[in-house]
Order: structure tokens, then C-alpha cells, then sequence
């Protein structure tokens, strides 16, 4: 039996893979990358053709397998898949970590950095100068009583981190509101509603029942009428994991916190570093924590005024002083009154073909490509199409997957996916294939799948990922696309997409009435237009306060004195915030992203990337936004370089200076 996951080229056969593929695929193609590895390090005299490129050979082949079983695992709901996955994805991280500190890989990296620094061109030193910084961050240069230490930190770090996240996610769980009269629920969108009943249904309750659970607390916070009920979320909400509210220390996070914080302060020292929040920044954009720091005090200080007015303007139209529970709610009324636009009313007008077709005709005029979808690939589901992208002579240069529509076990969100990578040394030439994924309402019946505008932005973020992945120029799997971009500036290219969704000559292009083909009425459009920098001021405090904290945590972090992690919040509050919170908040407790995920000392890249991105597309104002030269030295200096090189030097290249905030500022109307 042949094991479709192991096949070496052409798209992968979806259709074909089950669960009892994943374990002898992922084994066998670890038992390969093992051998490869060490036969590439015992040569006597290596060098970067015979070592560097196979190496990255046996990466793109162990990456097509592990991404194809990532992908299916996040797209299918199956359990044996699931457990399949969970146990493999154990495995590789293992194999991944002795990789990271493979000491004869290293010194033979070492090796060829100083013999060929002469010979090898940009990319390849970029390629060598990023494997050697990845061995130090991962202790390979450690004596060894250190090694032994540096393990155990990353072992009770991960520990530790998983905790965090359970403790949320069972406190999350643990809340639940039960409501008997429907009076209660008023305000409520109906979709809430029925969701609530139906959980009510399934535990063989009567009436309603709210679980603690994202769209829930939106929901409430945002549409319930009823001022406790909204309090009362709001309290279990903020509290979740904590030593506060209705769980009151039964997934209390609080010693958590200040033993990740201990462990990352540690790790950080013995690689060299004073701080965690510098250890983050050296595989970021941003060059040192003061600059940081420098850059989210500033934009704080611009953002501010104009939060403030949106919040006193807010207390105005609800006629009384507001608590934190209570302004979502006012924000959406004062929303609705002013911009009588409702995103239900839009979706007519952004049948999915229609809006796809247009962001394809954007792309072309952008970068002179055309789109073929493909009949005939096999596909993970029948809803799924797969594009061929060709170039302007005919050349076909990338494809993708687009699975627009929720589905039952399909993990939520949208993403963009590395498929297959683009690689190109040695005689072969691999051309890179994406997935792009999102969860729009499905159709009813034959109709096509209609879109929320803010949908649209989505599609159009998640396509701006996939042009980046796809239209590189680079041939190193390792620093192709996305990868070996910063995290700070991985952002960018999405962001920049995203802003073609609101141009008032694209709209046209990407929407018509589903039934009569009707243009998007004027009055409609304005009212979209306008309602895009509605409170952009009190929405930018708070993302900028969850920087600060997150930055300042990590980097004011001294042992013996302990974490202060209520301190420095109330301190950037004081600094930042226009919404006074009640003492009983403990939203640090939940906050997954800086504990659990991936954005500890790295909050700060979403306002960072979108700086980057607001002011590349501010390249196009003069001009306008199809203006083929610009978007040609945008491609050449950025979008085409993946990781190749330095980011600041490609924006400078590109911008012909450093980034700017104004056009940042402009687009979300605080600056003229
Ligand atoms: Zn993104």
C-alpha cells in the first residue's frame, strides 16, 4: 500500500488521506530526515551545496508531509485524525528540539559561514546567519550542566503554559447562566438567542442557557438590554482563572504567572540576555525594548485624545456615567444610530463568486496575474476550489485551495496555510501551494455563500498571507513566503490587502445584488465608508494598554522582586486607558496570548505590522491604488522577498525612508 502523504510531488492527493496514514508517514519521514542528517554531517570538508541545500531538501519534504496532516487535522472532523495528529505533533516538536541543538550541525554551519562568507550571495548568508541565531537561542552554545538546564526550562515552561490555558479554558466552562424568563434576553441577536435555548434543550433544561463563551460574551456585552445581565458576564468574564468572581480561586492562574514569567526571565539570562522582552526581540523587526516601548508611549499619546472624546461623546448620548459593562452596549447603539448600516443588509451585495472575481481583477491590475480555477484536483470536500495563478507571460507560478464555508468540526477563524513551499536549487523547481481557509455563513440551498463586509476583510487579509507566500522570489524553502519573516512584520502584507476592501474603487468590482446584479447603492456605500474609524481612537487605547503591559511585564521582570502584574497594568492603565475598570478585573489571568501563546513580549507586532502596512499603502495615494509602478517596487522590495532580507532595509528600499505613523493615524481619522 502506498501512503498518499509520502507522495514526493504534484499537489497532494486530499481526498486520499486517512488517519492510519499519519503515524507511518510522519515516522517515516523523520527516520529519513534523521539519516539524511547525519550523513550531511559527517562529511569530512562540508559545504553549503553539500550540506545547506540538502538540508533544506529534507525540511521542504518533512514540512509538505507535517503540513498536509496539520491542515486535514484543523479542516476534518474526525477523532482518529485528531488522535493521530496529537500524538505525532508530540513527536515532531521532540525531533525539533534535537534538531535545535544538533552540535555537529551547528559547527559545520559555523564552518561554512566563515569559509564561503566570500562566495555565497545575500539570501545565503541570511540562510546561515538565521540557522546559527536559532542554535544559540536554542542553548546549543550552552556548557553542558547549562544544556541540562536550558531543557528543563523549556520543558517546565511548556508544562506550565499548558496549565495556563486549561485553567482558562475549564474556568470558562465551569460559568454558565441560566435564564428563565425570555424578557431577560432582550436585545439579544436571534442567532444568540436560539443558541441559548438550544443549549438549555441539550442539558434537559428549560428556557435558556448561557455558556461563558466568546461570542456570548460579545453577544451580551454588546445587545443585552438588561444592565445586570451584562454586569454579571462581564464579572464572570474578567474574572475567569483568577482569585476573584464566581470561580474565585478553583482556577486561580495567579502563582502561574509568576512562574512563567520566573522561567522566561531565566532562559533569557542564561542565553545571555537581561531580559525575556530582548530574547523576544532577537527574531523580531524591532531593534531593542526602549524602542519599543518608544513606539507604543507614542502612538498612546496621539490615540488618546481622541478616545477620550469618543468616550466622553459616548456618556453624552447614553445620558449617564458608564461602567465597563455598559459600553459596548452604548457603542453599538450610537453605531447603528449614526451609520444606519447593517452588515445583514450588505451581504446581499457580496455573493462570494462576485467578491472573489473582484479580488482576483485587483490582483491582476496589481501584479499582471491571472487566476484559472481547476477542475479535478482532489480536495479534502466537495465545496473546495483549487487556482492556478499565472504570471503575466503565461507561466504558471503558484496555486491555492479556498474552503470558504463553516462545516461542522471545522476549526473556527480564517487562516492562510503553507501547503507546499516554493524551493528552487539543484536542478528542481517547486512552485509554492496554499490553503486558504475561512468560515462565512453557508448558503441555503443552491444560492451562493453571501458575505458580511467584514468578511470581505477577512478574505481579502487571508489572500494578502497567501500573496506573500505565493509570489516570492525566493528559492530556500526557509526563508521563502512567510517564512523567516519577523512576527512583527508578518502582518504587513495581510494588512495591506485588507485596506483594498474599503477603496471606493474597488467596492464596485467586488459586489453586485445576488439576485438582480444591482451596484452597491451609493448611500449604502458612504454609510460603510464612514462607519469604518467609528471609536478607532477607544479601539487603538486598548490594544496599545495590552502592548504596554505585555512589553513592560517582560521586560521589568527582576527576580526576587516578583512579577508586580497588577502594579504595572494599573501603572499602563493610568498611562493609556480612558475606561476606568473595576478593581475586581482580572483580565491578565486570561490573557492566553502573552501566557499561553505565541505573543509574550509580542503584543505589540498587531499596531507595529499595522504601521508598516498602513504606510505602504499610503505609497499608492498620489498615484492611485492600481498604480502597476508602484506596485511592481512594492512585489520587488517586499511582498517577493520572504525572508530573505532585512525588513527595515526593504521598506526603506521600498518607501525611500522609515516608517511613519500618519498614514496609520489618517486611515482611522485621528490625524487630518
Ligand atoms: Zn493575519
Amino acid at each position: 500500500m502506498t501512503n498518499p502523504l509520502l507522495a514526493r510531488d504534484g499537489l497532494p492527493d486530499f481526498a486520499s488521506i486517512r488517519a492510519e496514514h499519519v503515524e507511518p508517514a510522519v515516522t517515516t519521514i523523520v527516520a529519513r530526515h534523521r539519516d539524511t542528517l547525519a550523513a550531511l554531517t559527517a562529511q569530512p570538508e562540508p559545504t553549503f551545496v553539500s550540506l545547506i541545500e540538502p538540508f533544506e531538501d529534507a525540511n521542504h519534504a518533512l514540512t509538505r508531509v507535517w503540513n498536509s496532516v496539520q491542515h486535514l487535522n484543523a479542516v476534518l472532523d474526525e477523532e482518529r485524525f485528531r488522535e493521530a495528529y496529537n500524538k505525532c505533533r508530540v513527536a515532531l516538536a521532540d525531533y525539533h528540539a534535537e534538531v535545535g541543538q544538533n552540535q555537529a550541525l551547528h559547527d559545520a554551519c559555523a564552518q561554512i559561514r566563515e569559509k564561503e562568507s566570500a562566495t555565497l550571495d545575500g539570501t545565503q548568508l541570511k540562510l546561515l546567519d538565521d540557522l546559527l541565531r536559532d542554535f544559540r537561542l536554542a542553548g546549543v552554545a550552552l556548557p553542558t550542566e547549562r544544556k541540562q538546564r536550558f531543557r528543563e526550562l523549556m520543558q517546565q515552561l511548556a508544562k506550565a503554559q499548558s496549565k495556563f490555558e486549561e485553567n482558562v479554558l475549564d474556568a470558562t466552562q465551569d460559568w454558565t447562566l441560566e435564564i428563565r424568563d425570555e424578557d431577560e434576553l432582550a436585545g439579544m441577536p436571534a442567532g444568540a438567542v436560539a443558541r441559548a435555548a438550544a443549549a438549555a434543550g441539550s442539558r434537559g433544561l428549560d428556557g435558556w442557557l448561557l455558556t461563558l463563551d466568546e461570542p456570548n460574551y460579545f453577544a451580551v456585552l454588546s445587545h443585552a438590554e438588561n444592565t445586570s445581565l451584562r454586569q454579571r458576564f462581564y464579572e464572570a468574564w474578567t474574572t475567569r482563572a483568577s482569585d476573584r468572581g464566581p470561580s474565585a480561586g478553583r482556577f486561580d492562574n495567579s502563582a502561574l504567572m509568576q512562574e512563567i514569567l520566573e522561567l522566561r526571565h531565566e532562559t533569557a539570562e542564561l542565553l545571555g540576555f537581561s531580559s525575556y522582552a530582548e530574547l523576544s526581540l532577537a527574531t523580531k523587526m524591532a531593534a531593542d525594548p526602549s524602542e519599543v516601548l518608544g513606539f507604543l508611549r507614542d502612538l498612546a499619546a496621539r490615540y488618546r485624545p481622541a478616545a477620550g472624546r469618543e468616550f466622553e461623546e459616548l456618556q453624552r448620548f447614553s445620558g449617564r456615567s458608564l461602567d465597563a459593562w455598559d459600553v459596548s452596549f452604548y457603542a453599538e447603539r450610537l453605531r447603528r444610530e449614526r451609520h444606519s448600516v447593517s452588515e445583514e443588509a450588505l451581504r446581499p451585495y457580496f455573493p462570494l463568486p462576485r467578491v472573489v472575481e473582484g479580488m482576483f481583477a485587483v490582483a491582476s491590475r496589481l501584479y499582471g496575474l491571472s487566476f484559472q480555477a481547476r477542475e479535478g484536483v482532489s480536495t479534502w470536500h466537495p465545496e473546495v476550489r483549487y487556482y492556478a495563478i499565472t504570471d503575466k507571460s503565461g507561466r504558471e507560478i503558484a496555486g491555492f485551495y479556498l474552503d470558504p464555508c463553516a462545516r461542522e468540526g471545522k476549526r473556527g477563524g480564517a487562516w492562510m496555510h503553507d501547503c507546499i513551499s516554493r524551493k528552487g536549487f539543484g536542478g528542481t523547481r517547486v512552485i509554492p501551494v496554499a490553503q486558504l481557509v475561512c468560515n462565512f455563513t453557508p448558503p441555503v440551498g443552491d444560492a451562493p455563500p453571501l458575505l458580511t463586509h467584514n468578511n470581505v476583510v477577512t478574505l481579502f487579509h487571508e489572500f494578502g498571507h497567501g500573496l506573500h507566500f505565493m509570489l516570492t522570489q525566493v528559492d530556500y524553502p526557509s526563508l521563502a513566503g512567510i517564512a523567516g519573516v519577523p512576527w512583527d512584520a508578518v502582518e504587513l502584507p495581510s494588512q495591506f490587502m485588507e485596506q483594498y476592501a474599503w477603496q471606493p474603487e474597488v467596492l464596485p468590482l467586488i459586489s453586485a445584488h445576488v439576485d438582480t446584479g444591482a451596484p452597491l447603492p451609493t448611500d449604502m456605500l458612504e454609510k460603510l465608508l464612514a462607519s469604518r474609524v467609528f471609536h478607532a481612537g477607544l479601539h487603538a487605547v486598548r490594544q496599545l494598554e495590552f502592548a504596554l503591559f505585555d512589553f513592560r511585564l517582560h521586560t521589568e521582570y527582576r527576580p526576587g522582586r516578583g512579577a508586580r502584574v497588577y502594579d504595572i497594568l494599573e501603572e499602563v492603565r493610568r498611562e493609556v486607558a480612558v475606561i476606568r475598570f473595576p478593581e475586581s478585573n482580572r483580565f491578565a489571568h486570561a490573557f492566553m496570548h502573552i501566557f499561553s501563546g505565541g505573543y509574550a513580549a509580542g503584543y505589540y507586532s498587531y499596531k507595529w505590522a499595522e504601521v508598516l502596512a498602513a504606510d505602504a499603502f499610503s505609497a499608492f495615494e498620489d498615484t492611485g491604488v492600481f498604480d502597476a509602478a508602484v506596485a511592481l517596487r512594492f512585489l520587488d522590495s517586499i511582498l517577493s522577498r520572504g525572508g530573505s532580507r532585512d525588513v527595515m532595509e526593504a521598506f526603506v528600499e521600498f518607501r525611500g525612508r522609515k516608517p511613519e505613523v500618519t498614514p496609520l493615524l489618517r486611515k482611522d481619522g485621528i490625524a487630518a
